[in-house]
């Protein structure tokens, strides 16, 4: 068993930097499962990772496990539930998604996460990028721009028991730097640069995934962190909301 951090699951900085946890959104009925559904959605992660994931390369056992392991169906409305293992993106409201399976286990391998990791993300959105991170590395710190949806992926990840998975809600263009450096970060809205700050942030040795370009057509950029220089790979064109700002902390 993986010791986990005992903190305060979820936290909240508002726009001025307070900490609050009781922001007014509390989780919708319609987001609750019932348990009898509960088997056939264990099959279904199953036989998401046989059919969308190792035909097509993704081979890290570990990858692999925990995207047969996380709910997909928790992290999004009650009415898309049937749709939950399917082989594409799903709206989770606010005109944001919840990407699709094998761009998550892409990414979550490409990041080449270890048990002692302490990882930074950027969009939160429905937070199941972050149970999958939470059920592969020691640490997982989010940032969701859109606050509500923020809330919303606290409360699940609390739910689902996932402590090692800090959630804020604000710009992370910036990144969070009272918990720099990060041995992985992993960007799900799309920029049209890496962000320095992000850069600065990243341990030696550590690595970067991040869909770079314009609205809508981007390709996936894999960074590494080695003797202080940077090197830059392209991997697969990908397509992400783009990664927008807060006015106020331009
Ligand atoms: N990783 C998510 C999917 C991300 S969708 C999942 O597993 O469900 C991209 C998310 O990035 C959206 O929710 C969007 O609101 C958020 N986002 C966009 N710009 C951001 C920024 N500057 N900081 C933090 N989050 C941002």
């Amino acid at each position: 068993m993986r010791a986990r951090a005992l903190w305060l699951a979820v936290i909240f900085f508002g726009n001025a930097g307070v900490i609050s946890a009781q922001e007014p959104t509390a989780l919708p009925q319609q987001w609750l499962t019932s348990k009898s559904t509960e088997g056939t959605f264990a099959t279904s992660a199953g036989a998401m990772v046989e059919k969308q994931l190792r035909p097509r390369g993704i081979d890290d056992p570990r990858v692999l496990r925990a995207m047969g392991k996380v709910p997909r169906q928790k992290f999004i409305a009650k009415e898309l539930e049937p749709s939950a293992y399917e082989d594409r993106p799903l709206p989770i409201g606010f005109g944001q998604t919840i990407s699709q399976p094998f761009i998550v286990a892409f990414m979550t391998q490409a990041l080449k996460p270890k048990p002692t990791d302490r990882v930074l993300e950027i969009g939160t959105g429905s937070g199941y990028q972050a149970a999958v991170l939470g059920e592969l590395v020691a640490e997982v710190y989010t940032i969701e721009i859109v606050r509500p949806l923020a809330q919303r992926a606290a409360t699940v990840l609390n739910a689902l028991g996932y402590k090692n998975v800090l959630v804020k809600g604000g710009d992370g263009y910036k990144g969070w730097p009272e918990h720099a450096p990060f041995d992985a970060i992993i960007v799900t809205a799309a920029p049209d640069h890496v962000p320095q700050p992000l850069i600065d942030q990243l341990k030696e040795g550590g690595r970067m995934v991040i869909p770079v370009g314009k609205t809508y057509a981007q390709e996936l950029q894999v960074l590494e962190k080695r003797g202080g220089v940077v090197r830059q790979t392209a991997a697969i064109p990908v397509k992400f909301v783009p990664l927008t700002r807060d006015p106020e902390k331009k």
